[in-house]
Parts: C-alpha cells; structure tokens; sequence
C-alpha cells in the first residue's frame, strides 16, 4: 500500500490551501526523498496559490521552497548526497546543466529550470522529491528551522546585493522590511555597507533599527525618495526593492543615486512606469535578480552558519497556512513563519 503524507495543495487559484492525505513520492534514478523538518513561507507562495504571475503552475499542486530536511533515500545514481545528510530544497529545483547559462554559472536563467513549489512539488509536506543535483548542505550547526528562509529569502537578497555593485562604506536602501528585507539589513550590514530600511509599517521599521538599519524611513509618510537622499547625501548606491507593492518601484528608482543601481527581486504583478529621463540623465541601472546560484546558496548560508545572519522566525504548524497567507497578505507576519514538522 502507498505510504500517505500530510500536505497543503492549491487545488484552486485563489482558494485556501487544501490539507489532505498526498502519496509519499518515491524517488526516481537520481532523485532523492527529503523528510521536511522546516519549510518557510515566502510571499512567492502567495503570488504561487493566487496564480499572480504570467507563467502559472498546474494545480493540485504543493507549494513552498524554503523546505529543509533530512534525505531520507536516494535512487540509484546519486552520489551528490547520502541518506540522513541536511539538506534545503530551493526555488531552483533543478537546470539543464549544459546551456549558455549552465555553463556560465547563472543556472537561475536556464530555460529548462524547474521551481520548487511551482513546477514541482515543495516542501508545504511531510517530503519532498528532490535533484541531489541542486539542493543546498546545510552546514553542521545551523538549525533547520533556521537554515529554511536561508535558502529563498537570504540567497535572493545576498545576491540582490552583490548585483548593486554597491561597496563597503557605500549605502544601500533597502525597500521592504518583511521576509526578505529582515534579512538584506543584515546581509547588508555584514557586507560593510551603511543600511536605510524603507517599509509601511511602523512596527517593520522598529525592528529594522534593532536589526542594524542605520536609518530608517516610512514610505507612507511624505516622499521617501527624498527622505532617502536626505539621509543618504544624494541617494543610495545601491537600491534592492523587496516590496511587494509596485508603488515602492517608481520610489526606489527615485532614490538611486547617480550611476547607482537599483535591483528589483518583489514581485507584485503588474508594470510600472519608469520616468525615462531621470534615469537616462542619473546613468541609473536597473537590474532584475532571481533568487541565486548554487555557489551564492553556499556563500548566504555560510553567513547564516557563522553568526552573521540570523533569520527571526515564528513557528507554525502546517495546518495554520491560510492563517499564515492572510496575515502575510496584510503585513502582518513580523519576519518569517516557518511551518515546522513533527519528528514523525
Ligand atoms: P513579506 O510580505 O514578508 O514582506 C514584504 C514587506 O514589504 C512587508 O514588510 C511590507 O510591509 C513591505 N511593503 C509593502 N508595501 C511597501 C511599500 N510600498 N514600500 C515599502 N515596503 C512595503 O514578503 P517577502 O517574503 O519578503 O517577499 C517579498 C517579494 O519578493 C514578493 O513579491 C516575492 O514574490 C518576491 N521574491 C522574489 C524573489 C526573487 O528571486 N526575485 C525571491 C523571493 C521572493
Ligand atoms: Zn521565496
Ligand atoms: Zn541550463
């Protein structure tokens, strides 16, 4: 008989997860089988279960991609990973391995990429079908409960910092102090660099001083594009916009310095205008950054390992996810909830 797992499924766009029995899956030749000890809940999975963005999973499907735990078996031909090693499975699932992109190792563009939670089933369960290929080690020492918004919310904003180019001594601002943005202030701080948080809520922003934000400002309150300059002598080098709100884009392009560079990581769907010439006359770049590879999960969750990082997290129970979705759509999460799992 097939063994049985608790998971949440989007059965429905739109709809509250469903938690239901699922098959455990059984890992192919060169796959492996996680048993989830933590997985984090992303604002990803939101736009996921809303079916938000232009290229959409399959429904019934399970999200999650900040899900960590223990190989519980490999199929034949794995050599990546042994049975009871620690391991996160990731937004990116697997590449193709041998494109342009593979090869040039920015494996997060491939166009054979799958996504954990999206086009593959994630860690919203009690296992996980993984590529031994593509999962993160969590170092020794760090907790699973931990080392989860590691490998979405701490790779994308780490990476998200190294695409500013911005430099020790330099200024960053950072849009959106939630899931991402609690951990980009220390990945920030840590990297050298002066910090201004920028968030909605006041709440954010208190923890966003305790977490080392050297200043802060409230994007409700007058114009934060000039508070930011204001504080910043003529605007932050760098720019990484977290929110998911498009009215924090037009904002964080206005409050990049001249030949600074702004990175978008929120996804909120939709456009937003962009006032062609500040941009063009203020030599602005703005750059997209997608979560991040192999070796930049290796580089945040060493962060995280030695201290420098540490997630602030809320502990759930699988079962509270739609709670978890709706405080998450109205700002209410402080950090990160991470759904943790039973010892089995
Ligand atoms: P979150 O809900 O935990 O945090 C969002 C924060 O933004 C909250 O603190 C909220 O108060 C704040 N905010 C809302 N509107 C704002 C505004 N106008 N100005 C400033 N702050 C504002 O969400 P999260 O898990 O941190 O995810 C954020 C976004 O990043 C989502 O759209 C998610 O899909 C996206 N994301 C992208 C990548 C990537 O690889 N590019 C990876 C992970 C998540
Ligand atoms: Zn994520
Ligand atoms: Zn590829």
């Amino acid at each position: 008989m097939t063994r049985k797992m608790q998971a949440a499924v989007v059965e429905q766009f739109g709809k509250p997860l469903v938690l239901r029995e699922w098959d455990v899956p059984s890992p192919g030749a060169g796959q492996i089988l996680v048993r989830t000890e933590a997985c984090g809940v992303c604002h990803t999975d939101l736009h996921a279960a809303r079916g938000d963005w232009p290229v959409k999973p399959t429904p019934p499907f399970i999200p999650g991609h900040e899900g960590i735990g223990r190989v519980a078996a490999v199929g034949t031909g794995v050599t990546a990973v042994k049975e009871g090693d620690r391991v996160g499975v990731p937004w990116l699932y697997s590449a193709c391995g041998h494109c342009e992109y593979c090869l040039s190792a920015f494996e997060t563009v491939c166009a054979s990429a799958q996504f954990g939670g999206y086009t593959k089933n994630g860690g919203f369960a009690e296992f996980i079908v993984a590529d031994p290929n593509y999962v993160a080690h969590i170092p020794a020492g760090l907790p699973a409960n931990e080392a989860a918004p590691i490998i979405c919310a701490g790779i994308t904003t780490y990476k998200g910092i190294k695409e500013t180019a911005a430099r020790p001594g330099e200024w960053i601002a950072i849009s959106g102090a939630g899931g991402l943005g609690h951990l980009a202030i220390q990945y920030a701080k840590a990297m050298g660099l002066h910090v201004c948080a920028v968030d909605i809520d006041e709440g954010k922003l208190a923890h966003a001083t305790r977490l080392g934000a050297d200043v802060v400002v409230n994007a409700k309150v007058g114009d934060p594009a000039e508070a930011v300059k204001k504080a910043t002598d003529g605007g932050a080098h760098g720019v990484l916009i977290t929110a998911p709100s498009l009215g924090a884009f037009n904002q964080g392009v206005a409050m990049t310095r001249k030949r600074g560079t702004c990175v978008l990581v929120g996804l909120p769907p939709g456009e937003f205008p962009l006032p062609l010439f500040d941009v063009v006359a203020n030599c602005i770049t703005i750059r997209g950054s997608f979560v991040g590879t192999r070796r930049d999960m290796a580089e945040a969750l060493a962060f995280a390992a030695e201290g420098k990082v540490k997630a602030v997290i809320e502990l759930q129970p699988l079962s509270a996810i739609n709670h978890v979705f709706e405080r998450l759509e109205r700002g209410e999460v402080p950090s990160r909830v991470v759904l943790e799992f039973s010892s089995h």
